[in-house]
């Protein structure tokens, strides 16, 4: 069974959707990127599927032992959150609160998992610097550490290479690659179609009409030939 499948889904407020009709796979080891104009629904469906909003209707299935909760999530930046006076380590820690259950402190258990993803994300000699000090790139690094530490086999990153320089943003790309490799499940929303696209398997575009299948069943779709360069090189 897949990772995540979602049957015939309405999400929107308030009873207005915003999209229905949704049907999509999130298998095993994907590399999923979400893609639409703005306010064609794209963080709207990511809230759904992370559990912060209810459906109106549909269903959002989580197969191979998945719970909402196990879904490793970098949200979308904001100013607050770059500001945020706490360390690198702390930061990262605190995507280790789901599985502190009834305890106030964390363990050596959880200490020892934000070594290991700082290390990962090559970041420990950051690890005692003030996040609001940090560059954009390494901000996101520090976030994906956290996110890693909440979920280790999905990981829902929203716009993730937003306000970042091209070769910062290059180089977060090949991380997040390097990390779907290594056999994370990657869900991406963006903007940037060009660029997500070139790093993905499967596309789900958000709009009027709404296309999912694989890159090369997008790129030859008349959706993909209208929204890439790529695909419009094949036309
Ligand atoms: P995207 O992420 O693709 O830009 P969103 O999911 O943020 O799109 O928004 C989709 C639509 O839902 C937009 O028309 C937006 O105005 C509307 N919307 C977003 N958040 C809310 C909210 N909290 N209450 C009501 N409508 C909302």
């Amino acid at each position: 069974m897949a990772l995540i499948t979602v049957k015939d889904l309405a999400l929107g407020y308030e009873n207005r959707a915003v999209v229905s009709g949704l049907d999509f796979e999130v298998e095993s080891g994907d590399y999923l990127c979400i893609v639409g104009e703005n306010g064609s629904g794209k963080t709207t469906l990511m809230r759904t599927l992370l559990g912060l909003q209810e459906p109106i209707s549909g269903q959002i299935l989580f197969g191979d032992g998945i719970r909402k909760n196990e879904i490793g999530y970098l949200p979308q930046q904001t100013q607050v959150q770059k500001d945020f006076p706490a360390t690198v380590a702390e930061i990262v820690l605190s995507g280790c609160a789901g599985s502190l259950g009834n305890r106030f402190f964390y363990g050596k258990k959880e200490k020892q998992k934000a070594a290991e993803n700082m290390k990962r994300m090559e970041i420990e000699s950051l690890k005692k610097r003030c996040f609001r000090e940090l560059s954009g790139g390494q901000q996101q690094r520090v976030l994906l550490a956290r996110a890693l530490c909440a979920a280790e086999r999905i990981l829902l990153l929203d716009e993730p290479v937003s306000g970042l320089d091209p070769k910062v943003t290059a180089e977060m790309y090949s991380e997040i690659k390097k990390l779907n490799d290594g056999g994370i499940t990657i869900i991406m929303i963006s903007h940037d179609i060009d660029s997500c696209i070139r790093y993905a398997g499967k596309i789900l575009h958000l709009g009027e009409n709404i296309f999912f299948g694989s890159k090369d069943e997008y790129l030859r779709s008349r959706m993909g030939k209208t929204f890439t360069q790529e695909g419009g090189a094949i036309a």
